[in-house]
């Protein structure tokens, strides 16, 4: 007998481009959807009532440093350069395996709860294999659908495991090769590159080189560093002809239009991070000008260490800030704007079938398609905050919240269901005060978060 549910009544959005809301029910079958339409019977299902709610593709987070979870909020005052010498360089030193796994696990459970069902995880804080093994363990006890992509970069801690390159390269074969070598489970590998202005074009090319060889995804920071004079990765990669399809670009905020073009020619993909990019001093989310090239948008919320893991305020914030730059430019020839773009719709899309489609996941899920994985969230439209729900999707991108999802699945299996997460919630406390507890003493004894006098940064 086939395990089915089925999501009863609600107003699907299947994120099929062009595709109009419709009321209907989605039947899932041992994990798969099998049709959208109303009125469908399944008598031996469990049915998750969604009147009154919102039925879409659960939201895809393009990129996700998903090990921070107990430095929640620490650089909420900070710039790029603080974040850098406090999180980068010195919390990930004090990181166990067991502080990977909690970071992991309870960062997934907070992606989870508010209507997210993959992350791009760029996972920079591999400072043993056994820190790779439990930050996948957190994942996959989380049960959300991940791109693990497994940091090639060092990083500065008092007792060096990966002493050069070759022996982290030999590490990520061996993951791809035993535990990571599906590429159609529920977590998949992928690579984080070493950051180009660290580790030098030399090494980044040797990092591509190796993902490429074992048929990986490939994520790297980019053009978010502001020089006296332009210093561009994008053009480090181009002139080391390494651009290409399996690439995630991530910021990007520097990007001149012709490179911009270049990343769209050769088939990249962008995140956005508005939050941590306006923060931090990256400069002007670039998604605008990036779709205005024929590209499309994905959004990431980066760093839990500065804000929170909920997508909905990102996308807000990149709508609305590119609203803004648009809306300026009308300003500046003192007249006021006839047209506001862009749509609400196209950051939905970025949100959901736009991010599947970047992490090379576009057959699999992104959209509510019979044949597809079952990943969709339903949220609840009945909400003080959502009533009435004059337009769909402007009630998801404009006015919705994490509290807002009821419902959330990941391959036909119910993670969040009435609005309360499956996870123990005991555990997750237990979980989350031992290893909070031995990081906060661990970072104090290195003398601080910041420690004085502050490490040198190339710029
Ligand atoms: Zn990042």
């Amino acid at each position: 007998m086939p395990e089915r549910v089925l999501v009863r009544g609600g107003t699907v959005l299947t994120m099929e481009r062009g595709a109009a809301p419709l009321r209907a029910d989605v039947l899932v079958e041992d994990g798969l959807i099998v049709a959208v339409a109303p009125d469908l019977a399944a008598a031996d299902a469990d049915v998750v009532e969604a009147d009154r709610c919102l039925v879409l593709p659960g939201m895809v987070d393009t990129h996700r440093h998903v090990w921070q979870t107990q430095l929640r909020g620490v650089t909420h005052d900070w710039s790029l350069k603080d974040y850098i010498r406090s999180v980068r360089f010195t919390a990930a030193a004090c990181y166990r395996p067991e502080d990977m796994y909690v970071g992991n696990y309870l960062g997934m459970l907070e992606a989870i709860d508010a209507g997210i069902t993959t992350v791009l995880d760029f996972s920079h804080c591999i400072n043993t294999p056994e820190h790779a093994d439990a930050a996948l363990n957190g994942t996959r006890d989380a049960g959300i659908r991940s791109v693990f992509a497994l940091g090639l970069n060092d990083v500065p801690v008092p007792d060096i495991h990966f002493s050069t390159l070759a022996q982290r390269i030999e590490h990520a074969r061996a993951l791809r090769h035993g535990e990571l070598k599906s590429d159609s489970a529920l977590v998949t590998m992928g690579i984080s590159l070493s950051d180009v202005l660290v580790a030098g074009i030399g090494r980044v090319t040797e990092e591509v080189a190796v993902s490429r060889d074992l048929g990986l995804p490939i994520t790297l920071h980019a053009n978010a560093v502001m020089f006296p004079t332009p210093v561009s990765e994008v053009g480090f990669l181009d002139e080391a002809g390494l651009l290409g399809p399996d690439l995630v670009w991530v910021h990007m905020n520097q990007t001149t239009d012709d490179e911009l073009r270049r990343v769209l020619d050769t088939g990249g993909a962008i995140s956005t991070t508005p939050e941590t990019e306006m923060q931090m001093g990256m400069g002007h989310p670039v998604h605008g000008r990036f779709m205005a090239l024929g590209g499309r948008c994905t959004f990431g919320c980066d760093v839990i260490s500065n804000n929170s893991g909920d997508l909905f305020p990102q996308v807000r914030l990149a709508l609305q800030t590119e609203r803004m730059l648009r809306n300026d430019r009308e300003l500046d020839r003192r007249h006021g704007p006839d047209d506001i773009g862009p749509s609400t719709l196209s950051h939905l899309e970025g949100a959901t079938v736009n991010g599947a489609e970047a992490l090379g996941l576009g057959s699999r899920i992104g959209t509510l398609t019979p044949g597809k994985e079952a990943d969709l969230i339903v949220v609840r439209g009945d909400a003080p905050n959502m009533i009435p729900v004059n337009d769909p999707v402007s009630a998801l991108v404009l006015h919705a919240h994490a509290g807002n999802v009821d419902t959330v699945m990941v391959a036909g299996r119910i993670l969040k269901r009435d609005g309360r997460l499956l996870a123990d919630a005991a555990r997750r406390l237990a979980l989350m005060d031992a290893s909070h507890g031995f990081l906060r003493d661990a970072i104090e004894a290195r003398g601080g978060l910041i420690p004085q006098p502050p490490a040198p940064l190339p710029w």
